[in-house]
C-alpha cells in the first residue's frame, strides 16, 4: 500500500467553471487508478512557474485551457504531429522530464463522430475557425475525410484554416466566407458547429438555413453546456442525426487518460458524472 498518488490536472484561467476534474476524477473512480485530476486556476504570468512546478512534483501530465493553448507551446520539448500542425495544444505529457503537447480537441471529435459516421471519404462543413474549428478540420482530414468545407466571419482565419487542411492534408478544402444566412450544400456528409454560439444561452443559433439540415446529414456541435443547443434541436426536428459536444468533451479527455496512464477509462461513467454535475436530465 502506497500513499503517492499519480498527478495531473489542468492549468486554465478562470478555472472555477470547469466542469472537467468532475469527469477525470470519475474515470480515475472507475478504473481503480490512485490518481488525481487538480483543476487550478493559472495566470498567464504565472504559466512558467506552473509547468516548472507539475515538472518538480512528477507530475505525469496537464492539460491546458484557455488562455494557454497556444502559450504553452513555447515551454514544450517537443509536439505531436496534429498540435503541430493545429497550433494548439490542449494536453501535455511528462515523461522523464520531457513535455510533449498533444490535441486531443479534434481527436475527441473524431471519436465521438465515429459512433454514428466512419470519417473516411465524407464532406464535412466546419462552421468556426478558431481553436475548436482548427483542431476538428485538421483531424477529420487526417482521419480520411475526403473534404473539408470551412466557413467563418473572419475570412483571414477561415482561409488560412482551408489553405493548411489543403496543403498539409490529403483532404481538399475550401473557405466559404460567412456574410449571409448559410445553407448547408446537398454534398455534405456531416456539418459541425464549431463557433461559441450557444454556449450558456440555449436559444441562439448560429447563422445558418435550418432547413438545409437534411435527415441524411450528421449534425455535430461542440457546445458542450448546454448540451441540447437550439442548433442541435433545429437538427432533430428535421430528423438529421446529432452529436452533442458533450461526446467530444468525453473523449478528448479519456485520450488523455489513455497518453498519461495507458489505460482505457470509461467513457459512459465519464459522461454520466458530467451530466450530474452539469444537472441533466440524463446522461
Ligand atoms: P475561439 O475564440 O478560438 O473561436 C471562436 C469561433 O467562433 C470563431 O471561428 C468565431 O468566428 C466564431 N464565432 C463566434 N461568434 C460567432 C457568431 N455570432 N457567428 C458566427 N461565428 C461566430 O474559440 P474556440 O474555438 O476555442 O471555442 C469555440 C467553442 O468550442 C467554445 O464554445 C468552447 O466551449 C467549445 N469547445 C468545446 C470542446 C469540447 O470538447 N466539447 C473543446 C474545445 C472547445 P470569427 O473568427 O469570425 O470571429
Amino acid at each position: 500500500m502506497g500513499f503517492l498518488s499519480v498527478l495531473t490536472g489542468s492549468f486554465s484561467s478562470p478555472a472555477d467553471d470547469n466542469p472537467t476534474v468532475a469527469m477525470m476524477e470519475a474515470a480515475y473512480e472507475a478504473a481503480g487508478l490512485d490518481a488525481r485530476y487538480l483543476n487550478v486556476d493559472v495566470s498567464s504570468a504565472d504559466l512558467a512557474d506552473a509547468i516548472s512546478g507539475a515538472r518538480a512534483m512528477g507530475w505525469v501530465g496537464f492539460n491546458c485551457s484557455m488562455p494557454h493553448k497556444v502559450a504553452v507551446i513555447d515551454h514544450l520539448d517537443q509536439l505531436a504531429e496534429s498540435a503541430e500542425l493545429i497550433g494548439a495544444v490542449n494536453c501535455v505529457t511528462i515523461h522523464d522530464g520531457s513535455l510533449t503537447g498533444h490535441n486531443t480537441d479534434g481527436q475527441g471529435f473524431v471519436e465521438a463522430m465515429r459512433e454514428y459516421r466512419h470519417p473516411g471519404g465524407t464532406h464535412i462543413v466546419v462552421l468556426g475557425a478558431g481553436g475548436a474549428g482548427r483542431a476538428i478540420a485538421v483531424e477529420s482530414a487526417l482521419a480520411g475525410a475526403a473534404r473539408i468545407t470551412v466557413v467563418n466571419r473572419n475570412a483571414v482565419r477561415g482561409e488560412a484554416l482551408a489553405q493548411l487542411v489543403a496543403d498539409r492534408t490529403d483532404a481538399e478544402a475550401d473557405f466559404q466566407p460567412w456574410t449571409s444566412r448559410y445553407a448547408v450544400p446537398s454534398s455534405a456528409d456531416v456539418v459541425v458547429n464549431a463557433t461559441s454560439v450557444g454556449l450558456g444561452d440555449d436559444q441562439a443559433l448560429v447563422d445558418i438555413d435550418p432547413d438545409s439540415l437534411r435527415p441524411e446529414l450528421l449534425v455535430a456541435d461542440v457546445i458542450p453546456n448546454p448540451p441540447r443547443t437550439a442548433y442541435l434541436r433545429a437538427a432533430a426536428q428535421r430528423k438529421a442525426q446529432t452529436l452533442d459536444g458533450l461526446g467530444m468533451l468525453v473523449a478528448q479527455g479519456a485520450i488523455a487518460i489513455e497518453l498519461w496512464h495507458g489505460v482505457n477509462p470509461d467513457r459512459a461513467a465519464m459522461r454520466s458524472r458530467l451530466s450530474e454535475v452539469l444537472g441533466l436530465d440524463s446522461p
